[in-house]
């Protein structure tokens, strides 16, 4: 065996498992993910959030409970690492070494900018101070890292706000996103910015496309289209204004689009974050993922992973549906929970999909088995068991079994399988997959390497 090449497969290939699949690829791993879609990843708003803050009793709080000042973000990260043990940042620094975590956070952050520039793409924000940033109803999320196109949106900073309306866009009212943010920002206790709304003209041609954002986004990546726009919001964010627009600045190029409009506009030029129906922020972090996947030699399949194969606790491949299996010498779960797959419900109870992983609530107990509707709760504010659950692991993020010991000694767990947080109300949810991702790449190429010893 010695002289081959480890090869590793990831199974997911949402931020989590092209996270882990491009560090096995740095660290010289034959590297194959197989991904049967997308996942979360794709549907998401535009934050990165590490320890964004939250208004539910079980997220972060926005101030300090005591002496009541707003907390930076890496307050937050401390405390969310001494208050909630069964979270996955409790895996991932088990000596709850605040320093340590703030550190693997920078270190990762950069990777992912790293891995997304060539894309047009890109990441920003920082633990020090949290971010208010908008979304498209006008809810202010207290966030840490967002997306380039959403970051420079802080209303914590802006000397004031200019909310762009684009007549006829399906779904959004930039007067109603003014009214709400004004009270968004009371309750917040943060003063509120002077907000004026201007009408903004697409292009000829592209007004049509206003009922549909998703075909206005993807037109908006034509360099002429582009020119057009900024031509609309010349001079609107001077004298420290900042200009907020609704999430529709392009699909593949959105860097460049934001920075032709902030030249005309005189000031920062920033998006809204999305919220349902449609965001095209997890789209394009999905497709500039992609990306850096194809640059770094990474190969992608579509296809979904049926089970996995191997002797006396080891996988040695990975079973793809209606595809020869994959060789491993390592793997890594990264399958999200029920939107992207890993979790689902057969014959009336909940399972882990790829290797029948017993499966947790976020107060350690047993889910599988049992059925899913029997975890919701009838009220929207009451604890969900079923939102919180997931895989444990050991401290190298290796799935425990039923007897508590990794049922694989070289399949390592990343992302929303993790279970123990409600990514919706705990506000980590891409930053567990960010960390975790990257934490699980570095463990797998450990144990590839130790398969051939
Ligand atoms: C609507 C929405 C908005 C969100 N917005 C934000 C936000 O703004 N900020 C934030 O921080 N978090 C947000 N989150 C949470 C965040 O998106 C998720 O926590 C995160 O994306 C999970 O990443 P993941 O890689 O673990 O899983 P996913 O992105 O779900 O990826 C799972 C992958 O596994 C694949 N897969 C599953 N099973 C198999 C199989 N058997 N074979 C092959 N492939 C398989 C899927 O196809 C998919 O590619 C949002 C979530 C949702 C649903």
């Amino acid at each position: 065996m010695t002289g081959q090449p480890h090869a590793a497969v990831v199974v997911g290939g949402g931020l989590a498992g092209a996270a882990a699949a491009l560090v096995l690829a740095e660290r010289g791993v034959v590297t194959r993910l197989v991904r049967s879609g997308p996942g979360a990843t794709a549907l998401s708003w535009g934050s990165l959030d590490v320890a964004g803050a939250s208004p539910d009793p079980v997220g972060l709080p926005w101030r300090d409970p005591v002496r009541s000042h707003p907390l930076s973000p890496g307050e937050r990260l401390a405390y969310l690492l001494n208050a909630r043990r069964a979270h996955p940042y409790g895996a991932l620094f088990p000596e709850r070494d605040a320093g340590r975590a703030v550190r693997a956070v920078k270190e990762a952050t950069a990777a992912l900018d790293a891995w997304l520039r060539p894309a047009g793409a890109g990441l920003e924000g920082s633990l020090d101070e949290s971010r208010l940033l908008a979304n498209v109803r006008g809810a202010v999320r207290v966030s840490d890292f967002a997306m380039v196109e959403a970051a420079a949106g802080d209303l914590g900073r802006a000397a004031g706000v200019v909310l762009g309306d684009v007549p006829g866009l399906s779904g959004f009212s930039a007067p109603a996103v003014a009214r709400a943010l004004g009270a968004e920002l009371a309750a917040l206790g943060v003063p509120c910015p002077p907000i004026r709304v201007v009408r903004l003209e697409l292009p000829e041609g592209l007004q049509s496309l206003a009922a549909r954002p998703a075909r206005l986004a993807a037109a908006l990546d034509d360099p002429a289209a582009t020119a057009e726009l900024a031509r609309s919001v010349r001079g609107q964010a001077a004298e420290g204004r900042t200009l907020l627009l609704p999430p529709i600045l392009g699909l593949s190029r959105t860097h460049s689009v934001c920075r032709a409009l902030c030249e005309q506009a005189g000031g920062p030029v920033a998006e809204l974050l999305g919220a349902p129906p449609w965001s095209p922020a997890g789209l394009r972090l999905d497709r500039a993922l992609g990306a850096a996947l194809e640059r770094a030699g990474v190969e992608v399949r579509t296809a979904r992973a049926s089970g996995l194969r191997g002797e006396l606790g080891r996988i040695a491949q990975v079973e793809l549906e209606g595809e020869a299996a994959l060789e491993a010498d390592a793997v890594v779960l990264a399958t999200g929970r029920f939107v992207g797959g890993g979790l689902s419900e057969r014959d009336d109870a909940v399972v882990e999909s790829l290797a029948g992983l017993p499966v947790f609530d976020d107060r350690g107990r047993r889910l599988d088995g049992r059925p899913g509707r029997g975890q919701l709760r009838r009220r929207y504010a009451d604890p969900q068991p079923l939102f919180g659950a997931g895989v444990r692991t050991d401290g190298r993020l290796r799935p425990l079994g039923p007897d508590q010991h990794p049922l694989w000694s070289n399949l390592v767990a990343a992302g929303e399988i993790l279970g123990g947080f409600d990514p919706a109300l705990q506000r980590t949810g891409l930053g567990v997959a960010l960390l975790s991702g990257v934490r699980a790449g570095e463990e797998a190429a450990h144990l590839a390497g130790e398969a051939l010893r």
